[in-house]
């Protein structure tokens, strides 16, 4: 039976965010800032990632001078390349680069520039594939990336596209493994930070053992509710969260099982309509309709 390494991995969970921006490319704040608000706002570490393009300079901002014993830092961007089948420019996550990481070539392709990436240690993610109307036919030419955005919250109060489940799903029921993640992508002109988290799970709150954790898929995804436990078992799944009204298991398809109710905290749900389609997740919803959701398991 299959196990989910946010709750197998040995460690404690770290809160962190992914996906952000400062005023070295389009956000609003200095570096210094950004890391402060989410360092004075309880998160243990936040990766900031201005945008790879030449019009900024190609930046991977030092953000190391900003760690404190409480909180650190992974260096990263978004990085980006020709084409979509839309026509625009890709937006590709890149978590854990070295900061010397070489520019865009004016002729490299997106495929070459996230094997680039790749190679380069990072953690790999299909920015906000609702935002900018992204194929399952795109997704396909970027091997090796790690996850996808099932939420990007400056994408959902800005332009009510923050959700990249169906891009998600459809990759895992054509048999890709690819996980998930949820993100701010916050850049201070509006409110638009602390909507979407990672909970990761490593030994130590350091830039190395999170990003080799959030490459092991060792971490759940959040917009507020916790889960403590997940523990697959032949043929139910039980999950152990805070206070959730709904708690879900999805699979390929229309594949679902749920539970709903009030104030649950630990639920089991039967995995019979999911495991023949090779994978599942689960998402767990509060009453304010906030979600977390776990990365997908395969058998
Ligand atoms: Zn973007
Ligand atoms: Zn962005």
């Amino acid at each position: 039976m299959p196990l989910d390494p946010a709750f197998t991995t040995p460690g404690r969970f770290f809160k962190g965010n992914l996906h952000t921006h400062s005023n070295r490319s389009d956000g609003a704040l200095e570096p210094e800032a950004v890391c402060a608000t989410y360092r004075d706002a309880g998160y243990d570490f936040l990766a900031l990632t201005d945008h790879f393009l030449k019009s900024y300079g190609f930046p991977i901002v030092d953000t190391r001078p900003f760690r404190t014993n409480a909180f650190t830092t992974i260096l990263g961007a978004e990085v980006h390349a020709p084409a979509t089948s839309l026509g625009e420019l890709w937006h590709l996550l890149a978590v854990g680069l070295p900061a010397d990481l070489a520019p865009t070539a004016a002729d490299e392709a997106a495929p070459e520039l996230a094997r680039r990436c790749l190679k380069a240690g990072a953690f790999l993610a299909i920015a906000h594939p609702g935002w900018y109307g992204l194929t399952r036919a795109d997704a396909d030419t970027i091997e090796g990336a790690h996850a996808v955005e099932i939420y990007n919250h400056t994408s959902h109060i800005r332009c009510d596209r923050g959700d990249g489940s169906a891009l998600l799903d459809q990759l895992n029921a054509g048999g890709r493994r690819i996980a998930l993640c949820a993100v701010d992508d916050a850049h201070f002109h509006c409110r638009d930070y602390f909507g979407g988290f990672v909970m990761v799970k490593a030994a130590e709150n350091e830039s190395d053992a999170l990003v080799e954790s959030l490459k092991a898929g060792a971490y759940y995804s959040s917009q507020g509710p916790t889960i403590e436990d997940v523990i697959y078992g032949d043929d139910t799944v039980e999950v152990v969260c805070s206070s959730a009204s709904a708690v879900i298991v999805l699979g390929r398809g229309s594949s679902a099982a749920q539970q709903l109710g009030r104030d649950m905290r630990r639920v089991r749900l039967p995995l019979e309509r999911v495991k023949g389609g090779g994978f599942a997740r689960i998402v767990v919803a509060d009453e304010d309709g906030r979600r977390a959701w776990t990365n997908p398991v395969w058998w």
